[in-house]
């Protein structure tokens, strides 16, 4: 990153970094579209949606369970913690996430919204009751407490809306943002994806990391084509270093 634009960081009134399934693979989280994302030999896609679910809850409950026992095993890893002192030494740092796994609120991050909700938590199809405790996910398939209805995970499946409030207010931080962070997402799934572009045309300096190159790709200011675990630590010690002088 150029020294200018590290100044840029500094100097922001306000930065928003948006997250996706990349940030936690060096955690061991398999990405959705990544090799290892498979399970059983279905696609996520096939499995994160609420037709599938009604369909058959037990293989959809059985894979949320497996991706829970998993994440809780991992821990954060250095691109996570990049974002906790981001956090420390920008102003108005905020994340946004598409992630459910939980983990940049596990390594400290305080400004965190959850776009896609949170794998740890369940709901009710019919009266929405939420369940924060552990006891209600382990079980087998699980029912409401209140009404009986079946009890699913508390995440947004494909084709379904995202939580409004949430929505909203990650749309305002990019319209008011100076500079924008999109950080190994594949940048596809909307509305999270025009999330940039808001920013963007309110005069956002965007900035993309990501190994791969995506349709954003060409939009950014800079993108970096390197992995967050290793790039976001350099950054913070260039900022570290920049920010003493
Ligand atoms: P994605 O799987 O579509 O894309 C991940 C992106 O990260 C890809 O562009 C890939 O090139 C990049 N990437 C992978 N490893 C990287 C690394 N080490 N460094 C830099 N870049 C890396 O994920 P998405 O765009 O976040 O969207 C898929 C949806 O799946 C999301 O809505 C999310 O809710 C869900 N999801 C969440 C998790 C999680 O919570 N950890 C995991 C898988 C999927
Ligand atoms: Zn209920």
């Amino acid at each position: 990153m150029k020294e200018s634009t590290l100044q840029k960081l500094l100097d922001s009134e306000s930065v928003v970094v948006l997250t996706g399934a990349g940030i936690s693979a060096a955690s061991g989280v398999p990405t959705f579209r990544g090799a290892d994302g498979l399970w059983k030999n279905y696609r996520p896609e096939e499995l994160a949606n609420y037709q599938a679910f009604i369909r058959n809850p037990e293989l959809v409950w059985g894979w949320y369970s497996w991706r829970r026992d998993l994440i809780k095993k991992v821990n954060p890893n250095g691109a996570h913690v990049a974002l906790v002192y981001f956090e420390r030494i920008l102003n108005n740092f905020f994340i946004v996430t598409q992630n459910v796994d939980n983990l940049h609120q596990r390594s400290g991050s305080k400004n965190v919204i959850e776009l896609h909700g949170n794998i740890m938590h369940s709901k009710c199809i019919d009266c929405e009751n939420i369940y924060f405790d552990e006891k209600t996910y382990n079980k087998e398939l699980p029912h409401c407490k209140h009404c009986n209805s079946l009890i699913r995970p508390a995440v947004v499946w494909f084709g379904e809306s995202l939580p409004l409030d949430a929505l909203k207010e990650s749309q305002k931080l990019a319209a008011n943002c100076q500079v924008f962070l999109s950080v190994g997402t594949s940048a596809v799934v909307e509305p999270a994806a025009s999330l940039p572009f808001i920013a963007r045309e309110r005069g956002a300096y965007v900035i993309e990391i990501n190994k791969d190159e995506t349709p954003l790709t060409p939009y950014a200011d800079e993108f970096i084509g390197e992995s967050v675990e290793e790039y976001l630590p350099e950054l913070v010690h260039h900022l570290k270093t920049l920010n003493l002088k």
